[in-house]
């Protein structure tokens, strides 16, 4: 095995705060549990309110010389109404929370029928907050024309909303997140030496072996200061690893089972040596 030496790392000010963690590792730190709580409690609300508006839509309308029933202080029509509205308004702001929770811990898409499920949930449930009031309104042989028409429409309309913006237009998945990861912390901050011609990812790369000082820059600060392009070896190492990435969980339990041998130490084509 090759002597390593200790490297002496000259960091830029640029690298300092690149080499920090990137949107994504950002992201994946954050906690969701608050968010998809917040959800849950909006579509049990826009239930509640669903249910609301359907027992106001039971309330026979009275007879010419009966007093009006009133729905919670108000006249069962425009209860009808106002609950639906507030049914919308809780299963848009249930949607827009999971959509962002999904953003920050997406789903994997190994299992197609999860993948599907945890990003159209949103939709599903803007369906079950209209569909059922929808169907018994439609069905109640209490409730007059007026009633049926008007309240129909609303809670359509209404389902078209909440559809449309609990629907995801751009699904994101864990494996997408994981690639965004590996890319930032691969180029967040490169390593390079003062006479050589290229630049590398990894500080350990077996080219930088017998350097002693090794600069840290951002890639842009590298380009600046000379360097041409990435070395060969950093980036097939980089491609080889964002290749394992997805399969870590299957990795990690293969190697708790049957003791992974140690290290594999890779017989690599040696590019010519860079000064
Ligand atoms: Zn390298």
């Amino acid at each position: 095995m090759a002597e390593k030496k200790e490297h002496k790392i000259i960091q830029s000010e640029a690298a300092k705060t690149a080499s920090g963690k990137g949107v994504a590792a950002q992201q994946i730190a954050q906690s969701t549990v608050g968010l998809r709580i917040g959800a849950v409690v909006g579509w049990i609300l826009a239930l509640v309110a669903e249910f609301l508006a359907i027992k106001a839509s039971f309330i026979p309308s009275p007879a010419e010389d009966e007093e009006a029933v009133l729905f919670m202080g108000m006249a069962p029509f425009t209860a009808l109404i106002v609950f639906l509205v507030i049914d919308l308004i809780c299963v848009i702001v249930g949607s827009l929370l999971w959509k962002k929770a999904n953003h920050i811990h997406p789903a994997s898409e190994k299992n197609a029928l999860t993948f599907w499920l945890w990003n159209n949930l949103g939709v599903i449930m803007a369906a079950i907050a209209f569909i059922p009031f929808i169907i018994l309104l439609l069905t109640n042989k209490n409730a007059d024309q007026k009633t049926k028409t008007v309240g129909t429409i609303v809670a359509v309309v209404a389902m078209l909303i909440a559809g449309f913006s609990s629907y995801d237009y751009n699904p994101y998945s864990a494996e997408e997140q994981q690639e965004i990861l590996n890319m930032e912390e691969a180029t967040a901050t490169v390593f390079w030496t003062e006479g050589g011609k290229v630049f590398h990812i990894y500080e350990d790369c077996q080219h930088l072996n017998k350097s002693e000082e090794l600069h840290q820059t951002t890639t842009q600060e590298a380009e600046q200061a000379g360097k041409e392009r990435l070395c060969k070896t950093c980036l097939k190492r980089h491609e080889k690893e964002a290749a394992e990435t997805p399969a870590i969980e299957e990795q990690s339990a293969l190697e708790s089972s049957a003791e992974a041998p140690a290290e594999v130490e890779e017989q690599e084509v040696e590019e010519t040596v860079e000064e």
